[in-house]
């Protein structure tokens, strides 16, 4: 059985869902795409803003490029509360369950989006207690918080 399926999402359009209880640090979805080379990421437009949500890099030579609807994992949201975390394990990439994650619960990560200019651009709706407001990762949501006082 999979442990996730295809909902929508309280967040945002579809998301991913559990399917079943998943313990803590299980692989739960491969985080599918092509290999671009990092020189290839740096010069083509399509990764120009800085922001680009299903681009992972790998290692120094190389980055992949998620942006493809046989990609499931890119479906899921970011959240100021994740409860995934995703990284490289040799030349794939992983969803990983960074908490225990009970039946039901969306599946989320941190987009990791640094915080510049035009972070409202991009607002988070992912309606946790520590919600930031805008999609920007953990180590700089604070300078938002500074902003609104
Ligand atoms: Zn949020």
């Amino acid at each position: 059985m999979k442990l996730y399926k295809i909902k929508k999402s309280k967040i945002d359009k579809n998301g991913l869902y559990a399917n079943q209880n998943i313990k803590k640090g299980t692989k739960i979805i491969e985080y599918k795409g092509k290999i671009i080379s990092v020189k290839q990421s740096e010069t083509n437009p399509k990764f120009d803003n800085g922001k680009a949500i299903y681009l992972f890099n790998i290692n120094k030579k190389y980055d992949l490029d998620g942006d493809f609807k046989f990609n499931t994992a890119r479906l899921i949201n970011h959240s100021c509360e994740p409860n995934c975390e995703v990284f490289g394990s040799g030349l794939k990439i992983w969803v990983y369950a960074m908490k225990n994650i009970k039946k039901g619960e969306e599946l989320s990560y941190d987009y990791g989006f640094n915080y510049d200019d035009d972070y409202k651009a991009y607002p988070c709706k992912c309606g946790t207690k520590n919600c930031a407001g805008y999609i920007v990762r953990q180590g700089s949501r604070w300078r938002i918080k500074k902003k609104r006082k």
